[in-house]
């Protein structure tokens, strides 16, 4: 069997899409007996043909040197590199429309390897707030120990508001990174990517180096929103959201220039967050069907988002499809996204007491943290994945003991109704 060309995107000057490309794309059945689905390679290291090859794809593999023309790249070993996950790396840089992608162990894992890799003891990261509770923590706690100081702020859309935080940042020291979510969770807060690429550039007159932005794209991405198009520099994820999409597995993700995820990757290397194979071998699985899941869900979400904003027991939706004409995001949500997916939240009447009455009845909703599933998740985030946010905080981003976080799976949207509607009886 011949290897064909498995790298193809285009056919007869036509862009293939990433929901046709999710189903080949990157692998050779060629170099697998003929396998239609890559077999999954538990192998912890790959045997060299000479050992001059071996020193050759060691001074690839370490960053040593490029490939040369007419040379070809091979496994070393499954730290560095393994089939499983560089298939999986080709397919998610198609979603974001990347030179390079990079997965890991888990989404903090990606994350923290490229605090790591842009970060030193001096700099300063700016993030918007709130952030995912892990990525907070980790800057906060475990940053702050490397010498790595940090400022937040609360309004990404607000020019005077970032450039207040700008200022704060650069009395601290040199700023290395802006990193924000967008939308936030569970407040739907956005950023404007537009206003964080022209921080990063006035920053860059006023010191060394421009600093890189990292937007955490697990919200919306990579379906919805595709943050390099608007002047961001890398894009992260937790894959064990969306793109797992079952709730069976925990895994990140990077995507960007081939420069700086070829730092990531090396910092990866020396640190070993990569995935291991049977998880890229699901994630390839569950990326066939991303985009009809995506779609589904998101669907769901604005007949649910309709029927609980007609319900006299809730107090206020806050979902972006909802976004009112005098709304500041709503502007900045029309530029950079495409469709306001399926996690939102809302307000019960009432506080704690209400929210957990109505939860405790809920059914076909099943009662847990995480998000991006197949099935609908529902959770108290004050209570939960938010209580270790300081209270003034969860003040100013409205973030009440009402608010109850809802991520609307692919079901029959009138049982998700009717579990509601009991519910809330
Ligand atoms: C879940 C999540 C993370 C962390 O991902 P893990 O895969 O759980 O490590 C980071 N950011 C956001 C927005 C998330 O929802």
């Amino acid at each position: 069997m011949k290897a064909k060309n498995y790298k193809q995107r285009v056919i007869d000057n036509r862009l293939l899409h990433p929901e046709t490309l999710m189903m080949g794309y990157g692998y050779s059945p060629a170099l697998s007996e003929g396998a239609l689905k890559p077999p999954i390679f538990l192998t912890s290291t790959f045997v060299f043909e000479t050992a001059q090859q071996g020193k050759d794809l060691f001074d690839i593999t370490s960053g040593r040197r490029e490939v040369r023309a007419g040379e070809e790249a091979g496994l070393v070993y499954s730290r560095f590199n393994n089939p499983n996950f560089e298939i999986l790396e080709d397919r998610i840089a198609v979603w974001d429309d990347a030179e390079r992608g990079a997965v890991f162990s888990s989404g903090m894992a990606a994350i923290a390897t490229t605090l790591l890799t842009f970060l030193k003891p001096g700099d300063v990261v700016m993030h918007s707030r709130p952030l995912y509770g892990g990525t907070e923590t980790l800057i906060r706690n475990t940053l702050s120990t490397l010498g790595i100081a940090s400022v937040g702020f609360t309004n990404g859309i607000s020019a005077a508001h970032v450039e207040a935080a700008t200022e704060q940042a650069l009395q601290l020291g040199s700023v290395g990174m802006i990193f924000v979510e967008t939308p936030a969770n569970p407040t739907s807060g956005l950023i404007d990517l537009k206003l964080m690429a022209a921080t990063a550039d006035a920053i860059a007159a006023r010191q060394v180096r421009r600093p890189l932005v990292a937007v955490d794209n697990t919200l919306l991405g990579p379906m919805f929103q595709q943050p390099l198009h608007h002047g961001v520099d890398l894009a992260l994820y937790s894959l064990t959201k969306y793109a797992g999409g079952h709730s069976d597995l925990i895994a990140g993700g990077v995507t960007g220039s081939a420069a700086n995820i070829r730092k990531i990757v090396q910092t990866r290397g020396a640190i070993g967050t990569q995935l291991d194979p049977n998880s890229c071998w699901m994630l390839l699985r569950s990326l066939e069907t991303l985009q009809i899941r995506a779609e589904r869900a998101c669907a769901n979400a604005r007949r649910l988002a309709e029927y609980l904003r007609g319900h006299h027991s809730i107090a206020r939706v806050d979902y972006l499809g909802f976004l009112a004409d005098d709304d500041p995001r709503k502007a900045v949500f029309e530029r950079q996204s495409t469709a306001p997916g399926s996690t939102f939240s809302f307000d019960i009447e009432g506080g704690e007491r209400e929210a957990f009455a109505f939860l405790d009845k809920l059914s076909v909703c099943k009662l847990a943290v995480s998000l991006g599933g197949t099935e609908t998740l529902i959770c108290h985030p004050a209570s939960t994945t938010h209580s270790g946010v300081p209270k003034e905080l969860r003040e100013e981003i409205g973030l009440s003991d009402a608010l109850i976080r809802i991520s609307v799976g692919i079901e029959n949207p009138d049982d998700l109704i009717a579990d509601l509607d009991q519910a809330l009886r």
